[in-house]
């Protein structure tokens, strides 16, 4: 099977598997894990962060990151599209008791000026906004990067109002592979920073949240109360900081297949995409015109080897990734076009 459903699919390295055979381990509930502190010290280093924190996936990255931000009764203002509000069963009213006031923004970039027509005061009728939440890359948008200008600009807006800014990060090694700029200069001035060492990272389970120490120190009573209190992690740590230090160098890969991708179904009949719009490694095409709906090419391309999902009935999002090489998207090529050649 050809994968491209997610990056999540990627199965740990051969250097991964022998590092988690061999970590040296603790319990990391009372700091006791070597490996663990380690993964945490490195990802604040390279994230010019004062603290991390390990946590088993995003979705408790980004609850925890917001819930140390915000109070009960607060707006958490984020993209429409955005992971936090679709994809994390409401946890930002579940978890932290905030709403979330969603703002449409083209590539799923928001920008100061829309961002602070919406931010509400203290009052007798509405409920003060609490946080900013950005997401890069952003997932839905098709792996659209942030100009970091747009981000500095963002925080210092926020700032000036007194509001802390969370960056939904997942995907941030990404977003500095295709602006060539390390992570840090990216989210420089963003409080709270999560990202997935299990994406195109490769790592098998574990996400980060980077910030200030004492916000850290509540996170992790946070992680405890979700259930996220892991005892010897470092065996998945020691994956984890392969995954920070090595694979972030060859993202470039899965970028260059993204978009040659992109480009070529953008040839098929029926299918539109922008191939210009392809920043990173997720390309989003819209499938309306070759007459059927996204779930009946997906169940078509499966009988053929390739695994690709719709998001609604008239677009499809694939995402490579290093267990996906060239070869690999040639072929899952191939079958797109002889799946919709017979469509149309
Ligand atoms: C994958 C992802 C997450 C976290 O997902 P988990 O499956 O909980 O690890 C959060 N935000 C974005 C934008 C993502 O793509």
């Amino acid at each position: 099977m050809i994968d491209l459903r997610s990056d999540t699919v990627t199965k740990p390295t051969a250097e991964m598997r022998r590092a988690m055979a061999e970590a040296d381990v603790g319990d990391d509930v009372y700091g006791e894990d070597p490996t663990v502190n380690r993964l945490e010290e490195r990802a604040a280093e390279i994230f010019a962060k004062q603290a991390a924190l390990f946590v088993p996936t995003g979705t408790m990255g980004n609850t925890i990151g917001i819930k140390t931000a915000t109070e009960h009764g607060q707006e958490v203002i984020c993209e429409a599209r955005s992971h936090i509000l679709n994809y994390e069963l409401a946890m930002t009213a579940w978890f932290a008791g905030c709403l979330c006031r969603a703002i449409p923004a083209d590539g799923g970039v928001l920008q100061w000026a829309g961002i602070e027509r919406e931010i509400r005061p203290l009052g007798p009728h509405w409920a003060p906004t609490g946080l900013i939440e950005i997401e890069n890359t952003h997932n839905m948008a098709g792996g659209t990067v942030y100009p970091p200008r747009v981000v500095d600009e963002i925080c210092d807006g926020a700032h000036a109002r007194g509001l802390k800014v969370h960056m939904d990060g997942a995907s941030i090694f990404n977003a500095a592979a295709a602006l060539g700029r390390p992570v840090r200069e990216l989210c420089a001035k963003a409080d709270t920073v999560m990202f997935c060492l299990s994406k195109g990272l490769g790592a098998p389970v574990g996400s980060m949240l980077v910030g200030t120490t004492e916000a850290m120190a509540r996170g992790r009573l946070y992680r405890k109360r979700l259930g996220g209190g892991m005892r010897q992690a470092g065996v998945l740590a020691a994956a984890g900081l392969i995954a920070l230090e090595k694979m972030p160098a060859r993202l470039h890969e899965d970028h260059a297949n993204a978009k040659w991708l992109a480009e070529r179904l953008a040839e098929l009949p029926g299918i539109s995409v922008d191939p210009a719009s392809v920043e990173t490694n997720i390309v989003i095409f819209d499938v309306s015109r070759t007459g059927r709906a996204s779930a009946e090419l997906s169940a078509e391309f499966k009988t053929r080897g390739v695994l690709i999902n719709g998001i609604n009935p008239l677009q499809m999002r694939l995402v490579t990734h290093y267990d996906v090489a060239r070869r690999q998207c040639e072929q899952a090529l191939e079958v797109i076009r002889d799946t919709v050649s017979v469509a149309v």
